[in-house]
């Protein structure tokens, strides 16, 4: 049984007396040691679909469909009151800009402190235990960082006492929203392999979102990817790779530096998501798409089978499993 299990959630702004569909029926499973990343170009949907696991989504926004069920609990069902022990206590989020996490006026130590006893956790010695997540995230020398304020560590090592916040009530489930964005390359490498190790050290499940493929090759098992509000394909992550069956995801691995199916040194992807204000009819894609014919632009295509594990929302992949044109 999945851990998490998100089912048809939709998420809308209003804009004077329409919503606009942020995220449109998204659908995916998490099981328990897993990692699934969710991957698209800046605007997609991501981080709305992040905070709406942790019941954030900003005002006013609004979760106007779906289920989100996390052991076979519906979030969209419990009380604010208890969301918030949820929060922390089963599912944590790391932010792509650890200072807007971090309290700046409270050390890292008493942080982590306060954010287990706020939980019940820390034991009867919280020092020695905030010590030991330290230690865990591999941070250099714990007792003088437990000791630190935020504006003292650098951006890996604020991002690193951010996973040790993160950590710090056990959760089941971490969601982490470009957690290396900000960072430079060979910190990003670091703070990565860091994450790989931690849901090994603690069977996580982790919902790894970014707009880069190449953060995704290594660390996670599936990948989701995301285009205007919607799952356009979803797939085990080598399966993604060796033959990404949706156009959309053919031009991010394209663009990707380095990548197998890369043509040109830094390709970048013609054309701009659509605005929520005017999606088009069809296909979102379409208008960017070089298989675009007629199906393309009457309806959006459903999320159609390529194997058992893996599916693509595109008209091409019904036709070449042979089934009629439309
Ligand atoms: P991503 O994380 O993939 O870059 P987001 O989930 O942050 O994208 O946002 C998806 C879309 O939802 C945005 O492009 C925007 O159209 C809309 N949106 C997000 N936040 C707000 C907001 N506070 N008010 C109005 N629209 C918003
Ligand atoms: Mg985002």
């Amino acid at each position: 049984m999945a851990l998490l299990s998100v089912r048809q959630l939709s998420v809308a702004f209003p804009a004077g007396d329409r919503w606009l569909p942020a995220v449109q029926d998204v659908s995916f499973e998490i099981a328990r040691g897993e990692t699934l990343a969710l991957v698209g170009e800046s605007g997609s949907g991501k981080s709305l679909t992040a905070y709406a696991l942790l019941g954030l989504v900003p005002r006013p926004g609004r979760i106007v469909g779906g289920a989100i069920l996390l052991d076979d609990r519906d979030l969209l069902q419990v009380p604010e009151v208890e969301m918030q022990q949820v929060r922390g206590a089963k599912i944590s989020l790391i932010f792509q800009e650890p200072m807007s996490a971090l309290n700046p006026v409270l050390t890292i130590g008493s942080q982590l402190v306060e954010a287990m006893t706020v939980h019940g956790l820390g034991g009867p010695n919280p020092r020695a235990t905030a010590l030991d997540l330290l230690a865990t995230v591999r941070m250099d020398d714990p007792p003088r960082r437990f000791a630190e304020y935020p504006h003292q560590l650098s951006g890996g090592l604020r991002q690193r006492a951010l996973i040790a916040l993160a950590l710090s009530c056990r959760p089941a489930l971490v969601v982490a929203d470009e957690p290396t964005t900000a960072l430079d390359v060979t910190i990003q490498a670091e703070i990565l392999n860091l994450l790989r190790q931690l849901k090994l050290e603690f069977g996580l499940s982790l919902l790894l979102i970014t707009h880069d493929l190449g953060v995704v090759a290594h660390t996670a098992d599936r990948v989701a990817v995301m285009y205007a509000g919607r799952i356009v394909e979803q797939a085990p992550v080598r399966q993604l790779f060796r033959a990404p069956a949706h156009p959309y995801t053919q031009a991010l691995l394209k663009a990707m530096p380095g990548s197998v199916h890369s043509t040109h040194r830094l390709e970048s992807i013609d054309g701009q998501v659509p605005s929520l204000r005017d999606l088009p009819p069809g296909c979102a894609f379409a208008p960017r798409c070089a298989w675009q014919h007629e199906a393309c632009v009457v309806a959006p295509p459903e999320l159609y089978p390529v194997s058992p594990v893996h599916q693509s929302r595109c008209v091409l992949v019904r036709d070449a499993a042979g089934m009629p044109r439309a």
